[in-house]
């Protein structure tokens, strides 16, 4: 956890932490950048957690270290420990705030019981005052008492008036941690997380209103070859083009997500595999058909090309898992030569 780590980085181990953190790097041939020297030190602090292991598969795999599979790592390791210490941080100012309006509360309540027992007083007082210069004294103490309870409402006021602001900046706040929380980084897609939510949303929806729910599984064709000839920050930027064309054709009511590396989920609510097998040939058409060009050096790339899988949940078909048989299309698209659609519909058995 992010504060269990900041807790150890200011504690008894932290330099023999960080030291041995920078002697990783350098015996693996990692650049102490500080983003490396961060996922490196949370490797060494915590030795057993998801972040290690996947380091170390890693470093087993012989896979040189690129400053974009860095981000990847941070993004995932990293960044729910800094989003539950920001959403820990929005709690705390919140109760903080709650607990200053209660009592204002509160005080404006003293001052209206006090209040309340002065016009009793007087009310009293009045019935049984005779003189002129008594019911005049009364009076006055009366105007004072309105006075002042005026003035604690006033006070009262301008505070809820505060609380609100402060409120509404706090779910702005959370608003965009959750945005952030919830989206790709690189492509602006929603994430994996974001995806897995929506579909289960998206199941309910469909049961509820008897509704078939159509998924797909996108995945860019022979990448690894591309970002060996190209580099990875090219690949980078296929990913974008590649993410912009299925982003645009799976707008709201559809959803579309990066899945994985080069990989993306698309959700068609109550579409059938008709439609949606034509959704991915126009999308797998407006891929393959651009020619592509290097924007630092303006070199052409030729094109790069998807294969895609679909499987459809008829209505009332519960409890079954689309996504595999998405993937099993996109597995038969794969080894019929990619660039091509798959519908897993028509396939009488998709695991073949
Ligand atoms: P296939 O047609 O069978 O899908 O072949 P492939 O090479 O695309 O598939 P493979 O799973 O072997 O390799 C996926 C590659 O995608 C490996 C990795 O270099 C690349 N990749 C994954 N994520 C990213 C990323 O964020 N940026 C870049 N540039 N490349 C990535
Ligand atoms: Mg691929
Ligand atoms: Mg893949």
């Amino acid at each position: 956890m992010a504060g269990d780590f900041e807790q150890t980085l200011r504690g008894p181990q932290a330099y023999k932490i960080t030291r041995k953190a920078i002697d990783m790097m350098e015996r693996h041939n990692i650049w102490p950048t500080p983003l490396n020297f961060e996922l490196w030190s949370h490797f060494v602090a915590d030795p057993d957690g998801p972040l290690a292991k996947e380091l170390t598969r890693l470093i087993g795999a012989g896979e040189p270290m690129t400053e974009a599979m860095s981000e990847e790592l941070a993004a995932a390791y990293l960044a729910k420990a800094k989003l539950n210490e920001q959403i820990r941080d929005a709690g705390d100012q919140l109760t903080k705030e709650l607990a200053s309006v209660a009592k204002a509360i509160q005080t404006a309540q003293k001052s209206t019981a006090a209040y309340g027992e002065t016009l009793s007083t007087a009310s009293e007082g009045l019935g049984t005052a005779t003189d002129a210069t008594a019911i005049k004294k009364m009076v006055q103490t009366l105007a004072s008492a309105t006075e002042r309870v005026q003035k604690q409402n006033d006070t009262l006021e301008q505070k809820l008036s505060d609380s609100t602001t402060e409120v509404a900046r706090l779910r702005e706040h959370l608003e965009q941690v959750r945005r952030d929380a919830t989206t790709d980084g690189l492509t602006n897609l929603a994430n994996r997380k974001a995806f897995d939510d929506e579909l289960a949303r998206a199941c309910a929806d469909a049961d509820e209103q008897g509704a078939c729910l159509t998924l797909a599984v996108l995945d860019i064709d022979h990448f690894k070859n591309f970002n060996d000839t190209w580099g990875h920050q090219t690949g980078d930027q296929v990913i974008r083009f590649v993410a912009s064309v299925i982003g645009r054709i799976g707008a709201t009511p559809r959803f579309a997500a990066r899945y994985g590396g080069e990989e993306f989920a698309m959700i068609f609510p109550g579409e059938d595999a008709v439609t949606v097998e034509a959704c991915l040939e126009e999308i797998r058409d407006e891929i393959a058909s651009r020619m592509l060009k290097r924007r630092s050096t303006n070199e052409d790339l030729g094109a790069v090309t998807v294969s895609a899988g679909l499987a459809t949940r008829k209505a009332g078909e519960t409890g079954v898992c689309t996504m595999e048989r998405a993937d099993a299309a996109l597995y038969i698209s794969k080894r019929a030569g990619r660039n091509r659609v798959t519908n897993g519909e028509k396939v009488t058995s998709v695991a073949a």
